[in-house]
């Protein structure tokens, strides 16, 4: 048996022992006590108290390894949940990402589970035990019906239940509406005070902590007022059920009087539609919960559910090595109505550098984002040592190609970890190595912990130039053919310039290399310069013979100098 069999049982024994055990023992045991006639030994009272403590008991232990029980599959559910979520994130394009803010993300990651992982153990919680509980109690009032030749306990039990259904369902439905809003807002509420927290340098430098503050207040008064609908609808149920209930006590306490009841029976009957009553209360609590956690199975589910749009195809060619043979043949690709690059045709040989010129906005990044398949072409053919790069296992594909971006991204660990992710099973010495090729070693080497020195979040504790010494050196590691180089704009000193510059020569070497060029020192140093122009390709040649006969590079090209 299961964990979650063995929760069940003990919740099914807690909803026997508390839907029956009470009312029978008030039913069966008090009168042998209290009948006026009873002269019971020492032992025999001391004998039917204990009944009361070991009922509790009983009650006690099941109810507690039932709730721990429960609990531990609910956890169980939730760590799988958020294991699945996170591996679904790491599979999405970045089309998805570029759509979605990192707050909602956030929010339905943690959030959103956790509302599913307290529904699951709250209802799981009370699923077995108060059905059982009722199931008790209402077989108790049959007896005691079948018994006094009157069908009436049996029928406030009974008639109470529909009574029920209507506000259960009336308000399970508002609150369905209310749980997605609030999660929503929980969402955009992460959203702002991740943004904020990204943006604290240029908060301080344009002023704007008023205006963030203003906005935040804004948001969390929206999340307050929908939580607050959440909490009128959560607990409206119990007052509606409890009068209703109050009622049916009411007309027992009339039927009694008038049927000149004894008073043990009408305490046991009280206390068998108490237990009647008490589960219809937590059954209607159940609901609730259960439409709470329906809005926040939704908004995980639409994740889990999103096309994984780039993926591995379902019988990939093979490739034991790349040379690095560039061709886009037709490209053409949108982010979304308009295209971006229409109709391109390239052919990058193996081993050569291909440099990237045009005014911003003109295409060069997507480009060159559709080597790697960041994003999939949306017509047209690229492919790599002639193989549609469709063709290829992602995996296989991007290890062969190596991507120095203009900002690295390093992560909050130490320096030889974030090296290390150039190639993850790189050695020490590899990772020394490479940062000597890059340039970084030295002044690794001169920080406190040297290569266990922890970066920061982003590399904040990093200047410009350490942090694509860094890059360069993940570059150096990974060894790929292919290099995309996206080159910095930003100006470092000379010295730092210097060494970047040495660091990428001796990188670029026996590479395919595309580089978004900047200066015009690698321009001129390029087997090939592709000049963008509102997403096409309007020229390609050398520097001199572009220089002649393209408007466009030489008008860039002056301008820089
Ligand atoms: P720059 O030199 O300024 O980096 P670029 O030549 O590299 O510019 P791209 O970044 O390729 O230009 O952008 C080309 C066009 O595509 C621009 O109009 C840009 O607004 C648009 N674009 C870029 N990325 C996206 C995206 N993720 N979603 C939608 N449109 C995008």
């Amino acid at each position: 048996m299961g964990v979650l069999g063995l929760a069940l049982l003990f919740g099914a024994i807690y909803g026997i022992a508390n839907g029956v055990g009470l009312p029978l023992m008030i039913k069966v045991v008090f009168p042998k006590v209290f009948s006026g006639e009873s002269n019971l030994s020492n032992l025999s009272l001391i004998g039917y108290a204990s009944l009361i403590p070991a009922l509790f008991c009983v009650r006690g232990i099941f109810g507690f390894f039932n709730t721990y029980l429960v609990n531990h599959v609910g956890m169980g559910v939730l760590e799988a949940i958020r294991i699945d979520f996170f591996k679904k994130l790491q599979i999405l394009p970045l089309s998805f990402f570029n759509k979605s803010t990192s707050g909602d993300l956030l929010s339905r990651a943690m959030t959103d589970t956790l509302q599913v992982q307290q529904t699951l153990t709250g209802v799981t919680n009370d699923l077995i035990k108060q059905p059982i509980t009722l199931l008790g109690a209402l077989g108790f009032l049959g007896w005691l019906s079948w018994q006094n030749n009157s069908v009436m306990f049996l029928l406030l039990g009974l008639g109470i239940i529909p009574l029920c259904v209507f506000p259960v369902r009336l308000i399970g439905k508002n609150l369905l509406k209310r749980a997605v809003q609030t999660q929503k807002q929980l969402g955009v509420t992460s959203e702002r005070v991740s943004e904020n927290i990204n943006a604290a340098k240029e908060i301080c430098a344009f002023g704007l902590e008023e205006r963030e503050t203003k906005e935040f207040i804004k948001t969390v008064r929206n999340l307050f007022q929908v939580q607050m609908k959440v909490v009128k609808y959560t607990y409206l149920l119990t007052p509606f059920i409890e009068i209703i209930t109050a009622v049916g006590v009411a007309l027992s306490f009339y039927y009694a009087y008038k049927t000149q009841m004894a008073w043990v029976d009408f305490l046991s009957i009280l206390a068998a539609l108490n237990m009647c009553y008490d589960p219809i209360k937590k059954i209607g609590g159940v609901h609730n919960q259960i439409q709470r956690g329906i809005g926040a199975i939704e908004r995980i589910d639409d994740i889990l559910k999103m096309p994984v749009e780039i993926s591995d195809p379902e019988k990939p060619e093979t490739c034991n090595s790349i040379k690095g043979n560039v061709n886009f043949s037709q490209v053409s690709f949108s982010y979304g109505e308009t295209p971006t690059l229409s109709e391109i045709n390239v052919q990058i040989p193996a081993g050569t550098v291909c440099a990237l010129v045009g005014p911003s906005g003109a295409g060069k990044s997507t480009f060159a984002n559709l080597i790697p398949r960041f994003y999939d072409v949306t017509d047209g053919t690229l492919t790599v040592d002639d193989i549609d790069v469709r063709n290829l296992r992602i995996e296989d594909l991007r290890s062969r190609i190596a991507v120095v971006s203009q900002d690295p991204f390093l992560f909050n660990t130490t320096i030889l970890e974030n090296l290390q992710m150039g190639d993850l099973s790189s050695t020490r010495e590899q990772i020394e190595k490479a940062s000597q090729q890059a340039f970084a070693h030295e002044f690794i080497e001169q920080l406190p912990k040297g290569y266990d020195t922890m970066v920061g979040e982003r590399g904040v504790l990093l200047s410009g130039g350490q942090k694509q010494r860094l890059a360069i050196a993940r570059a150096f590691l990974r060894n790929a053919p292919i290099l995309i180089l996206d080159e910095a704009t930003s100006s470092l000193d000379s010295e730092s310039e210097e060494k970047i510059q040495t660091a990428l020569r001796q990188l670029m070497q026996n590479k395919t290399v595309f580089i978004i060029a900047h200066r015009f020192s690698t321009i001129r140093d390029a087997n090939t310069i592709l000049v963008f122009d509102k997403g096409k390709i309007i020229a390609t040649g050398n520097h001199s013979s572009l220089y002649g006969e393209c408007a466009l590079y030489k008008s860039l090209y002056d301008r820089q100098n």
